[in-house]
């Protein structure tokens, strides 16, 4: 088992060396960045980063998501049926729901609060021949129609999560319904979920290096200049987003559940990176679902629901964003949204978080919703869209802790929280791979009959 403890005091914990990669990608990227070693065509630009680095980086999102559909499958089909009885899983629906939609309405509000009170963006005039491509926000009815998959095999090649989320609970509860005979398919599910969580565990041993190439590239190909330009709306934005971190997430983990705070955000800092690195929380599924049931102590009945449907619908960051961008463009503008315009932009924005998945770059789109709703142009966001990459990583960090936070809470509330897995610091550190010699003889020969 990778759980190991005291034997391994000495060694350097995968979230450790995944941090040592995260600063030595910082430092590369800027230094090719700030020195212009990467000219487009030259021999970095061709080799390096949009070579090496983009080809380790690609693969390891992909090995990432690959996780995502079967480990959400298996392990809510196997949430529900280890849930005990069916009321509490409503109540784990309704629950994480309110707190998914409060945390990110009070992102929002305090967002718009804070950005109008910094005037950011007054008094600017900026010029853009960057085009953006808008979405109008679909209706309230079609977001609820596609929550029933047509056909559930297509949501799972199509990675849909809300559809997939319902077939396995639907499938869970079936399976309840149908009872004894259907032991043979539990124990295959878990199983099953156990073999995904294992493939996860060994997809993160090559973590330190992928995040690695993956930071450095972002740094390399950062347009500096823009960030100079845009230098209030990326601080209060940021500055915002570490509020939420800090203080906002952690005041309603607090409040909600008793729970240590510092203890928490020690043990996020592994999803926290990899959500920064692949800016997706849908990629970062397996790695928060593995934190939160392994190192925090969350019951797979409650995670393996929780930290789906928060990738899905909770983006408290994403929300910030949306927020911080409307006043700023607002305000190049000269556009005066009013107080109902900004609750317009809170409603819009919240909305919108449900009926989109946590992917890169998916806010801007989200914030094209909300402009055609509040009649705001939507060539503004091409402002923004240059230094958009950076910012949706920190945002994504925000968001998978907001998931994470929520899951804790919700599991606090019902008894499904081991505390003493959430406050021992070694708890599901991953340290090597360990393979069991005497297991792996014994399936070798009932694999040859
Ligand atoms: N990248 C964000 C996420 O995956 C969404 C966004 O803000 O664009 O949570």
């Amino acid at each position: 088992m990778e759980n190991k403890t005291n034997d391994n005091k000495g060694k350097m914990s995968l979230t450790a060396k995944v941090l040592v990669g995260l600063v030595a990608g910082i430092v590369l990227g800027l230094f090719i960045n700030i020195l212009s070693l990467n000219p487009q065509g030259g021999f970095i630009d061709t080799y390096i980063t949009n070579g090496l680095f983009h080809i380790v980086g690609k693969m390891f999102v992909n090995a990432l998501k690959m996780m995502v559909v079967p480990l959400v499958l298996f392990s809510l089909i196997c949430g529900v049926c280890g849930i005990g009885d069916l009321k509490a899983l409503g109540r784990v629906g309704s629950k994480s729901f309110v707190l998914y939609l409060l945390t990110t309405a009070i992102a929002i509000a305090v967002a718009i609060t804070i950005a109008s009170i910094s005037g950011i963006g007054s008094g600017m005039s900026m010029a853009t021949d960057t085009v953006f491509a808008g979405r109008e926000a679909p209706p309230l009815s079609q977001v609820l129609i596609d929550i029933i998959p047509n056909n559930p095999v297509n949501a799972l090649s199509e990675g849909e999560m809300l559809q997939i989320i319902f077939f396995a609970i639907l499938m869970g509860v079936c399976i309840l319904m149908v009872g004894r005979p259907a032991k043979k398919v539990v124990e295959l599910v878990e199983v099953l979920n156990e073999i995904m969580m294992k493939m996860v565990t060994l997809i993160m041993e090559i973590a330190p290096y992928a995040v690695f190439c993956l930071i450095a590239k972002a740094m390399a190909n950062l347009g500096l200049e823009l960030f100079a330009q845009l230098i209030g709306y990326v601080l209060v934005l940021i500055g915002i987003l570490l509020l939420h971190l800090f203080v906002t997430i952690q005041a309603v983990l607090k409040i909600f559940s008793g729970l240590s705070p510092i203890k928490f955000m020690k043990k996020m800092r592994g999803p926290q990176v990899f959500a920064f690195s692949t800016a997706s929380s849908n990629a970062t599924i397996p790695v928060t679902l593995r934190t939160v049931t392994e190192r925090l102590g969350v019951k797979n009945s409650v995670a393996s629901f929780t930290v789906p449907f928060g990738a899905t619908i909770n983006m408290d960051g994403t929300a910030i964003m949306q927020g911080v961008a409307t006043v700023f463009i607002a305000n190049i503008y000269g556009i005066d949204l009013g107080f109902g315009g900004y609750l317009t932009v809170i409603v819009m924005a919240v909305l919108a978080s449900i009926g989109t998945a946590g992917v890169p770059g998916v806010g801007l789109i989200m914030l094209s919703m909300v402009f055609t709703q509040v009649g705001l142009p939507l060539e503004g966001i091409g402002l923004i869209l240059g230094v958009d990459r950076l910012l949706d990583m920190v945002r994504t960090a925000v968001n998978v802790t907001g998931d994470a936070a929520v899951s804790c809470i919700v599991a606090k509330s019902e008894g499904k929280l081991d505390e003493a897995v959430f406050n021992d610091p070694r708890a599901g550190v991953i340290s090597g791979v360990e393979i069991d010699h005497d297991a792996e003889e014994e399936l070798a020969d009932i694999a040859k009959g």
